[in-house]
């Protein structure tokens, strides 16, 4: 309808000041396209978008503008050649899996040290359709490469820093061993986020974050990104079309407003969450605290290595000593400025009990394998001052 001066008032109404081409100028923020369909001058142009020949978006499952600006935000700072959105973090791993070549008949080999429902994903859903999950501590390559010989699986998949123990993986080793034995390396970089670690540029064939986390921040959206190679990112492209676990515009625009502060806000959140560690490792009531940023934490000189002196991360887990669920739970509802919230990596303090969130879904010999303890609590620094959150875990640890 071009134009609609003859038109009805019904028709008006729903055609009138739509479509109105597109000026000679841009937008210095990104628009949020909440379109679901495209037009173009003609038919062999759309042709030639669906055949991918030219440029362009044809419907909101395939692209989106404000996707795509996300996508290529994420696919600069992570250092690879392009990157694939969903709407979730378990969906981009997911994706990522199917992706590199998980099928029936497959297996696959994870640390043992994962994201609850990752964990979960791999144990409850892929091994009932035919796929083989194997899990060891990656820290130990011997055993990583042992087992990469014995199962010959499609992948290796870790996480850079692990969840809730921050465990740092040693990504070029075990690149380096994946690749000799055939599989590519997925490396869930979620808790280090792509200002602390690359791993693509590591050796790693698959990047993957819950954008929900750090990449947003804000705690107000979910989200997931996979960075990768574009061959491989034109695989999950196909993929996703076909599945549709795509992120929406409106997401996508808060996404991308978020990592313009990442380097910001991380890093004020590793100045808090090293200060906090080597504070909670004094305190009496503390038995252990894992963070790699800790002269105690046995992955301190990788990490530091790792992520060449730009932080630890945002995260630690302490245990609280001798504290049964009652007691934890105690603390947790003691906190101020700290919120009990199941998430991590906002602008806000978290904290979080992982044997009753995160790692519910595990049975109780499970969480003693992975090593769980019912006194574990993690806690994600915000950019709160250091001193408001030091003197809140100091009043709820104190409390009688
Ligand atoms: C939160 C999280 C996920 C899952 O992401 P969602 O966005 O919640 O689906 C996966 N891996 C890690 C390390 C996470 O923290």
């Amino acid at each position: 309808m071009k134009d609609l001066s003859g038109a009805s008032f019904q028709t008006r109404a729903v055609h009138a000041g739509e479509r109105a081409p597109r000026g000679e100028f841009t937008p210095v923020a990104t628009p949020i396209w909440p379109t679901v369909g495209y037009l173009y001058e003609s038919m062999d142009d759309l042709d030639a978008v669906f055949a991918r020949t030219r440029p362009g978006h044809v419907y909101l499952r395939y692209s989106n503008p404000t996707v795509e600006a996300f996508e290529n935000a994420v696919a600069n700072l992570e250092r690879a050649e392009a990157a694939q959105a969903y709407g979730s973090g378990m969906a981009a791993i997911h994706s990522a899996l199917l992706g590199c070549g998980v099928k029936a008949g497959a297996s696959v080999l994870a640390a043992l040290d994962l994201y609850g429902a990752t964990h979960t994903l791999l144990n409850s859903l892929l091994s009932t359709m035919g796929v083989t999950v194997h899990m060891v501590d990656v820290g130990d390559l011997d055993r990583v490469e042992s087992t990469l010989r014995e199962t010959k699986p499609v992948c290796l998949l870790v996480e850079s820093i692990s969840n809730p123990l921050l465990k740092v993986a040693d990504v070029p080793a075990l690149a380096s061993l994946a690749h000799r034995h055939g599989a590519s390396l997925l490396v869930d970089n979620t808790f280090a986020s792509p200002w602390l670690c690359n791993p693509l540029t590591l050796g790693a064939d698959y990047a993957i974050h819950s954008a929900t986390k750090y990449l947003s921040g804000h705690g107000d959206v979910l989200a997931g990104v996979v960075a990768t190679t574009q061959e491989n990112k034109n695989k999950l492209f196909e993929l996703n079309k076909l599945v549709g676990s795509v992120l929406g515009p409106f997401e996508a625009w808060l996404a991308l407003r978020g990592l313009k502060t990442l380097p910001l806000r991380v890093k004020q959140q590793c100045v808090n969450a090293l200060q906090v560690a080597k504070w909670l490792e004094s305190h009496p009531r503390v038995r252990k605290v894992n963070h790699p940023g800790l002269l105690s934490h046995p992955h301190h000189a990788l990490a530091e290595s790792l992520f060449q002196g730009r932080g630890y991360g945002g995260v630690l887990s302490f245990e609280i000593k001798d504290a049964d669920r009652e007691q934890v739970f105690r603390f947790m509802e003691s906190l101020r400025v700290c919120l009990p919230a199941t998430t991590l990596g906002d602008i806000y303090s978290l904290a979080l009990h992982p044997a009753t969130s995160s790692h519910r879904s595990l049975t109780e010999e499970e969480r003693a394998r992975v090593g769980i303890p019912e006194g574990l609590v993690r806690l994600s620094l915000g950019i709160e001052s250091p001193e408001d959150i030091l003197a809140d875990l100091k009043a709820a640890l104190e409390k009688k």
